[in-house]
């Protein structure tokens, strides 16, 4: 069944606070449409998990650095709708801009420290943005757990963050990244893609691999970072803005996995901006 589109937060704050009169668990999957797999892997872990799932559609202006990226960013809310109605979604809210930032809106929430690399270098006041509109979502929700992917795994620890130090009681769930059969993470930005750009994206995560599977043998990340660069180059990327190797608990740069790490990397393809991360086996 399709699930109701609410556009004002008093229609949501009706229904979630009958649900919480009942005691029901309420899960949220915040997004910003263009809805694929990796999203709806996010509301079915939400669906098997809680009583209520809510998924948020908004495209938040205030998280693009970018105003060509926030203008050609896909919106598609009536196929988004349709996508949904397979799963047992309770509430799709695509709020009216003005009941996330009413006029005299003046509140920034900013996490320090996990937002001075990657997305927060190359994406000036991106997770300002990113941990407002969650802040706001996850309080207009009243969610009980929140739902995200790896596949914005500095996202993920950003949101953990914020919602821990403010108190807000929302468990924050990691869900992994899913991907198409060529590797290449599944993104609503690769609709700009061309069919041709789309088929090199996919080196980006294959490169990622090879580099993985080298350092876990290892192989010192120098001399292996400038090898993975040549060869994203060779496969059509303009520029690789960053490709690093990073502890999962805190982001802090590692030389080897020497304990649970990540590589990261984000690179344009086609004027497309695309990210990917992966785990990286301890050597
Ligand atoms: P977005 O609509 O891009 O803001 O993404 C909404 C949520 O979906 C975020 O938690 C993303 O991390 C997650 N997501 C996006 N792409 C994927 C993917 N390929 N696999 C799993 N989760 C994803």
């Amino acid at each position: 069944m399709t699930a109701p589109i609410l556009r004002r937060l008093a229609d949501l704050r009706a229904r979630t606070a009958e649900w919480k009169r009942a005691g029901e668990v309420i899960g949220v999957v915040p997004t910003m449409g263009a809805l694929h797999a990796g999203h709806l892997s996010l509301v079915e872990a939400a669906c098997a998990a809680c009583d209520r799932v809510i998924v948020t559609i908004f495209v938040n202006p205030r998280q693009f650095n970018n105003p060509e990226d926030l203008a050609s960013y896909p919106r598609t809310e009536h196929e988004d709708a349709q996508k949904l109605a397979a799963h047992a979604v309770d509430a799709i809210y695509v709020p009216d801009p003005e009941e996330i930032y009413p006029p005299g809106f003046a509140t920034t929430v900013s996490v320090e420290g996990l937002t001075d690399v990657m997305e927060g270098a190359f994406r000036p006041g991106h997770f300002d943005g990113v941990a407002t509109v969650c802040a706001k979502l996850f309080l207009q929700t009243a969610a009980d757990r929140a739902f995200f992917g790896e596949k914005d795994f500095q996202q993920l620890k950003v949101v953990r963050r914020m919602a821990a130090d403010l108190d807000i009681p929302v468990e924050i769930v990691g869900r992994p990244t899913v991907r198409e059969a060529s590797g290449l993470a599944l993104s609503s930005r690769n609709l700009r893609l061309s069919p041709d750009g789309r088929e090199r994206a996919a080196r980006l995560h294959a490169v990622m691999q090879e580099v993985a599977a080298e350092l876990a043998g290892g192989k010192p990340l120098d001399g292996l970072v400038a090898t993975a660069h040549e060869r994203l180059r060779e496969a059509g990327f303009a520029e690789i803005e960053y490709l690093e190797l990073r502890a999962e608990e805190d982001l802090a740069p590692l030389v080897r996995p020497d304990r649970p790490a990540r590589l990261f990397a984000a690179a344009w393809m086609d004027g497309v901006r695309l990210i990917d991360n992966i785990p990286v086996p301890a050597s």
